[in-house]
């Protein structure tokens, strides 16, 4: 059988996977079983930062794979503690738990809001965490009812309560939830990418941090995709000049290994106790190895790059035949076109273009350090689909 029919035989069909069997790749350009090659604007979805198979970070992972790749959180290992001082250094956090996906890092900052409630009343009387419409935060069942969007609310109840959905740039919609009393914490993307690739206006956020400290509820930012140098700085919260008593991140922060990590700000830092949460693999030394890796390489002269690029390709774009707009912010885009959107993915991955998409637009996430003869040429052969 052929990877695709074993595939569709043995494993779950949960993913409407395009025609497509991916065999290996080094940066930006992957390799199918045939033998095609193809530009990659997806970096399986905003996780290999510094591409495929990139040889600083495999040199890493190596080295720690080769002398401990897994105990547990029972002892200390030297790259769980280094990622944590790296993560802290950076952003000025207090404290990081280590967990394996997108969705566990938002478990933990959901666990760590009601605890934090829990400690403050001694009861569960206060609760309650805004969340914005249209948002994305996971797929545990936790995650899902904390997402704002009614299509994840239905198949897999009873879901739990504790969850209400304002909408977004409307800071009196949260004022209309908070002051009815039990509300703890809002928490949201600062680019809602499954959503669309929808940036928040950065008066309204700044807005709804200070709005939150004077209520003493807390603020959680979800970077699971934002983060990591996405948007052009280290997390995207560092664009709107606020500070979030914790950040929740996944995706990226491995460059192409399954880590999360929820990062827990002074208000916060001493909430989880011995024995509150854990993860047998949370922190795991090959992970932790590779995403220190990264966070290294996440410099000032990688930023701007972002920043230049994300410039670049919105400038191709914008106002080009087919094209309605582009939003998004760094290397996070979202292209509103008149074709469907999924009739160019499929049309690019004839012409050898991996793209995604968010919704109703074409969501381009490209490796932060691809060669700009790769962005050039993918970015062309986008705009000739769009525009055909
Ligand atoms: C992808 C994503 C998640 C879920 O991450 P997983 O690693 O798939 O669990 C949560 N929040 C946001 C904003 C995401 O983009």
């Amino acid at each position: 059988m052929s990877i695709t029919e074993t595939d569709k035989k043995y494993v779950a069909g949960t993913y409407a996977r395009f025609p497509v069997e991916l065999v290996s790749g080094k940066g930006a350009i992957l390799k199918d079983s045939s033998g095609k090659e193809y530009i990659d604007l997806g970096s399986g979805i905003a996780v290999n930062i510094f591409g495929v198979a990139d040889d600083e970070w495999q040199k890493a992972v190596t080295a720690q794979l080769s002398v401990l790749p897994h105990t547990s959180n029972l002892y200390f290992t030297e790259p769980c503690s280094e990622l944590a001082e790296l993560l802290c250094e950076r952003t000025g956090m207090k404290k990081v738990f280590f967990s394996n996906s997108g969705a566990e890092a938002n478990e933990c900052a959901i666990k760590t809001a009601r605890k934090f409630a829990f400690d403050k009343y001694g009861d569960e009387s206060h609760s309650t965490i805004i969340t914005l419409k249209n948002s994305f935060h996971g797929r545990t069942i936790t995650t899902l009812k904390a997402t704002g969007q009614d299509v994840f609310h239905t198949n897999f109840g009873p879901f739990p309560d504790g969850f209400v959905y304002a909408e977004a740039n409307n800071l009196d919609d949260i004022k209309k939830y908070a002051d009815g009393g039990n509300c703890i914490a809002v928490m949201m993307e600062l680019v809602q990418g499954e959503g669309g690739v929808c940036k928040l206006d950065g008066d309204y956020v700044k807005a709804v941090a200070e709005y939150v400290r004077e209520k003493d509820m807390l603020l959680i930012i979800d970077e699971v995709q934002t983060g990591n140098g996405r948007t052009g700085e280290l997390y995207a919260y560092m664009h709107y000049g606020i500070e979030p008593d914790i950040v929740s991140t996944a995706k990226g922060l491995g460059g192409g290994l399954p880590i999360g990590a929820t990062m827990l700000g002074e208000r916060v830092e001493n909430v989880l106790s011995s024995g509150s949460h854990g993860s047998t693999f949370g922190g795991n030394p090959v992970c932790c190895a590779g995403a220190c890796n990264i966070i290294k390489r996440i410099d000032d002269k990688l930023l701007s790059e972002v920043k230049e690029k994300s410039a670049y390709i919105i400038s191709e774009l914008e106002g080009a035949k087919g094209v309605k707009s582009v939003s998004g912010l760094g290397l996070m885009l979202g292209v509103e076109t008149e074709k469907p959107a999924k009739e160019i993915v499929n049309t690019c991955i004839e012409k050898g273009v991996l793209v995604l998409t968010a919704k109703t637009k074409v969501r381009l996430l490209p490796s932060l350090n691809i060669d700009w003869d790769d962005l050039k040429k993918g970015v062309q052969i986008l705009k000739e689909v769009i525009a055909e």
